[in-house]
């Protein structure tokens, strides 16, 4: 029997990990010290990778969520009240092409929902109060909130622990990076006299700093704004309603009234990332790993997506479908890869919204005119923003590449109709052959591969897909030799 997994943390990562594994058949744990779940909206975006990879989990996950959130298709940027730029973000090639906008709140229940059809329920009240590892167990210690505690052994601890992560203060990882010297606010609102359809965003420019409306819906909003630079130790407290108001006169197109607040606060941006994701059978994600401005929204997605990384291997490996190490050793470096570039992403943009300087802003603004204009520079931040262009092309789990097709790593789409790659209650491997491709050897280790071989439209060429929907290898026509050996490298046959 396999011991379960212990996750710490049941906000949007912990749910996804927790929903994730236990679709593919792991027993888990999950527990959380909070004693109530947050009401508050908190991030409202979801990005098109991430409804894509949550499709995956099948019962019509991502489409639910799709039917409660407004659909984003383009950013508008202004800058004075005056329009520089229109980016947009529909035009990439997914079954979701748009932004969702959604209250984390709203996100975290249906996650919720979805767990609980499966038969588990976060433990709230419980907090991981100690641990120790040997060899492949974790022991650790929970403590109730009436005081009393337990000790039990568990297959693997995944920390989704937020940003003040207890575990990885528990194993003394460091979390490097910056908090940048501006405060900011933000809040939700209802409002009217908004210039732009409801399926826009506005990103407003201005010398004291940007204003950012996100529409929630046709009379909701979320409002972001940049306060300028810290003069105190602690963030001051969010404007009142007329205070946002004023800000967003100033900095919008105008014409923009805001009726009233249903929720605010005030926040700096810090940027930091751990320096391991994984220690033994411990592992980091979301927050807990990463954290980063919230410009761009990606601090939930990538979050999540840490989480749909990381479950198809523990799965694999503590169902004992496969043994090779390189398996959980690619997590670390697959996610580290991936939390510096949306570190490195989100800082740039949140460093140009609040340039000071006045020939700088201009500069600014005249590039961004013309390049934000460019197909191929709106589709380059469109791949960013949406994560559909996330790859793992460097790393260790890699076989080969063949051909002008997508690289080992690169993200590849299913063909419409087709089921997700890794649906289901089994990671498995998705063979896809071109026209003249035979049948696969008889060798193939069946336990990681579906049987349910596709067709896809390159010649000859046979990909190998991982349960994550990234390409694996890919290899000419006929030579199955390089795609049985990587896949009994995964051991046991
Ligand atoms: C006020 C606010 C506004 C935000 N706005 C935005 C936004 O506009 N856009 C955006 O992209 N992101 C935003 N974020 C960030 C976003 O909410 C996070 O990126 C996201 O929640 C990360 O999810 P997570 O599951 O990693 O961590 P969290 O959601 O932080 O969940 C961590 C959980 O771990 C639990 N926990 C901690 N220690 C223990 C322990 N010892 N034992 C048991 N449980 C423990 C906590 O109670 C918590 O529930 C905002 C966050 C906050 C707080």
């Amino acid at each position: 029997m396999i011991e379960p997994v212990l996750i710490v943390g049941a906000g949007p990562v912990g749910l996804a990990m927790a929903l994730e594994l236990a679709r593919y058949q792991v027993p888990v744990r999950i527990v959380d010290a909070m004693t109530e779940r947050a009401t508050t909206s908190r991030a409202v975006a979801i990005w098109p990778r991430t409804l894509e990879l949550l499709e995956r989990a099948g019962d019509g996950l991502s489409a639910e969520l799709v039917g409660l959130g407004n659909k984003v298709t383009a950013a508008n940027i202004l800058a004075d009240g005056q329009p520089l730029a229109r980016v947009p973000l529909g035009e990439i090639e997914t079954p979701y092409p748009f932004v969702l906008m959604l209250p984390q709140s709203e996100t975290e229940r249906v996650l919720l929902a979805h767990l609980e059809r499966r038969g588990i329920q976060p433990e709230l009240g419980i907090s991981l109060a100690d641990f120790t590892q040997e060899g492949e167990t974790v022991t650790a210690t929970l403590r109730h909130a009436d005081g009393s505690e337990e000790t039990a052994r568990y297959a693997a601890l995944v920390a989704c622990d937020g940003a003040h992560s207890p575990v990885r203060h528990h194993l003394s990882l460091s979390f490097d990076g910056d908090t940048l010297g501006s405060d900011w606010a933000q809040g939700d609102f209802h409002l009217s006299g908004m210039p732009f359809p409801v399926n826009e965003f506005a990103t407003c420019l201005h010398a004291e700093g940007p204003a950012v409306l996100f529409p929630l819906a046709p009379d909701r909003t979320r409002l972001i704004v940049g306060l300028g630079p810290s003069t105190t130790d602690a963030p001051p407290p969010p404007p009142d309603m007329a205070g946002f108001q004023a800000l967003l006169d100033r900095r919008g197109p105008g014409g923009i009234t805001l009726h009233d607040t249903l929720w605010s606060t005030s926040f700096r941006i810090n940027e930091r990332q751990v320096e391991n994701y994984r220690v033994g059978r411990v592992f980091l994600a979301g927050d807990a790993a990463h954290v980063h401005s919230p410009a761009g929204g990606q601090g939930m997605n990538t979050g999540m997506q840490d989480a749909v990384n990381l479950a198809w291997k523990l799965a694999l490996v503590l169902r004992g479908l496969a043994t090779a190490p390189a398996l959980l050793g690619s997590y670390d470096p697959e996610r580290r890869a991936v939390g510096a570039e949306v570190i490195a992403t989100s800082g740039r943009l949140t460093r140009m919204a609040t340039l000071q300087n006045p020939v700088a802003r201009h500069i600014r603004n005249a590039v961004m005119h013309v390049m934000l204009g460019l197909a191929p520079v709106q589709h380059a931040l469109e791949g960013e923003l949406t994560e559909t262009a996330i790859h793992y092309r460097d790393s260790p789990l890699n076989g080969i590449s063949w051909g002008a097709g997508p690289r080992a790593g690169d993200r590849v789409l299913p063909a419409e109709g087709e089921p997700p790659y890794g649906a289901g209650d089994t990671p498995r491997f998705t063979l896809r052959t071109g026209p003249e491709v035979g049948p696969p050897p008889g060798d193939l280790p069946a336990a990681l591969v579906d049987p349910a071989v596709r067709p896809h439209e390159v010649a000859g060429g046979i990909q190998l897909i991982r349960p994550d929907g990234y390409l694996a290898l890919a290899v000419a026509e006929g030579e199955w030799e390089p795609i049985v050996a990587y896949l009994h490298r995964l051991g046991p046959a």
